[in-house]
């Protein structure tokens, strides 16, 4: 059985790191493989980096390093979270296109390519994740490696028309090329990486996920992304769940309760659903006085000046829409920049008659099956979901909005906020269905098989 070698910006080598159910999967897959995990420190170092710290625990071998402060902000602060987060997001009017920082990318995609290699033996399988890597496979196969690479997507791939829109697009397809099997969160992504192949470099879709391209056959398939489903539902009905539907619930006074939890970024549509809200209230009046919406918002540190006037245009809205529809003993909407622990935030979850899951653009959205595993079966809240969050896919038995709709978001709001138990309940019992058997397991598992991984 050969070793699983993991390469990803961030690692589990924190154990405190190891609680995302992203991590588990992949700290689970290494350990019944002996693997080894590649990635940044988390450190930023004046001057040049010392050599990779290695750690070790419980058979898994950690390579770590430190980023210099041009490596990280030209590579992750601008490459990365600047040109292709919002290019993959559709968001092709926020990117910053510099002149030197994919010189930093392909740097640093280079530099942490050279540190795997010499590690790496006949057997093993390479697995890179995310938008931080998208050259890895380039370097891994110019430093010599020749076994199987997997690529998994975690972000949105963009529809042809937008990725021509990167400067470096022709570089980068080539690159994710050099990849055997690449993984995407949904069928949508799936689909506008095999156009882009098949209409700009004379790729051969042979169906079933085959490709022929640059001289390859490589596969092309959607995985889904899953939580750990069964361990969330429990979290639900745990005391610090329960604390903290208490304190919300002192809050609410016995009004229903709309909910949102977004890391705050541009791409989770957050101005659009407190329009939308601020519609709900005005064109539904009996809701007024009779729902709250609250929306917990960390912000993101990678993304600060796009924080910075999203919080303000957040700000005015709240303010606005609390001013015109506001009472003495009501808050119509709130919203909490700060994050929660997730015990706490699946007591909210629970306690909530409505989630809004209504990005723009994501790639899957957890936070959606998240909410489903924390439901009361005699009593189950709504999931209220966009229509571009890769979800959306697996949760079709939701209710589903064009989140820039506003009028239909906040007649949608209505709906939920009125809908039979028994109705509830059909619904819920189908998602949750779909969130238990697909879960974050069955998604490790479904990728590895692909990539020919045995990690029984
Ligand atoms: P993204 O990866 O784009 O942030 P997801 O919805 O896929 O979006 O994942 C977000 C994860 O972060 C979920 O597991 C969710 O529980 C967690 N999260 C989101 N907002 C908060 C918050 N305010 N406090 C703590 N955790 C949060």
């Amino acid at each position: 059985m050969g070793r699983l070698i993991a390469i990803s910006n961030r690692t589990a080598a924190d154990p405190s790191a190891r609680a995302g159910g992203l991590a588990v999967a992949v700290w689970e897959s290494l350990t019944s493989t002996g693997g080894m995990w590649f990635g940044w420190s988390g450190n930023i170092v004046k001057g040049e980096p010392g050599p990779p710290e290695h750690i070790t625990d419980e058979g898994v071998d950690f390579v770590v390093t430190d980023f210099t402060e041009a490596e990280h902000d030209g590579f992750y602060l601008q490459y990365a979270n600047r040109v292709i987060w919002p290019v993959f997001h559709y968001r092709v009017d926020l990117a910053h296109f510099g002149d030197t920082d994919f010189e930093a990318y392909e740097k640093v995609n280079k530099r942490i390519a050279d540190m795997v290699v010499p590690h790496l033996e006949k057997g093993d399988s390479v697995w890179v994740h995310d938008y931080h890597f998208l050259l890895m496979g380039d370097f891994l196969r110019k430093g010599g490696w020749d076994g199987p690479i997997g690529f998994f997507l975690h972000i949105p791939f963009p529809s042809p028309e937008v990725f021509r829109a990167l400067p470096e697009h022709e570089q980068i397809a080539r690159a994710m090329c050099e990849f055997d099997v690449l993984g995407f969160q949904s069928e949508n992504d799936r689909s506008n990486f095999v156009q882009f192949l098949v209409r700009s470099c004379d790729g051969v879709d042979e169906g079933d996920g085959w490709i022929s391209v640059f001289g390859r056959r490589i596969r092309a398939n959607a995985y889904p992304i899953g939580i750990e489903a069964e361990s969330f539902a429990k979290l639900a009905v745990g005391q610090r769940a329960k604390t903290a539907a208490t304190r919300i619930g002192k809050f609410l006074g016995g009004r229903k309760l709309v909910l949102g939890v977004d890391r705050m970024d541009y791409s989770k549509g957050l101005p659009q659903r407190f329009e939308a809200v601020g519609k709900m209230f005005d064109n539904f009046p009996s809701t007024r006085g009779r729902v709250s919406f609250t929306q917990i918002a960390p912000p993101s540190r990678s993304k600060v000046e796009e924080y910075q006037d999203l919080r303000v245009q957040l700000d005015e809205l709240a303010g606005r829409i609390n001013g015109d529809y506001g009472d003495l003993d009501w808050i119509p909407l709130r919203y909490l920049a700060r994050s929660y622990d997730r015990k706490e935030l699946a007591g909210l979850y629970r306690i909530a008659s409505v989630c809004l899951v209504t990005p723009l653009r994501d790639g899957m959205n957890l936070v959606a099956k998240e909410f489903v595993m924390a439901q009361d079966p005699d009593d189950p809240g709504v999931l209220i979901l966009s229509q571009f969050a890769g979800a959306a896919e697996q949760l079709s038995d939701t209710l589903i909005v064009n989140p820039h709709d506003r009028y239909h978001v906040a007649e949608t709001i209505y709906k939920a906020l009125e809908m039979p138990l028994e109705e509830r309940q059909e619904r819920w019992e189908k998602l949750r269905r779909t969130v238990v058997e697909q879960d974050i397991s069955w998604w490790r598992q479904k990728f590895l098989d692909d990539l020919d991984v045995d990690t029984c």
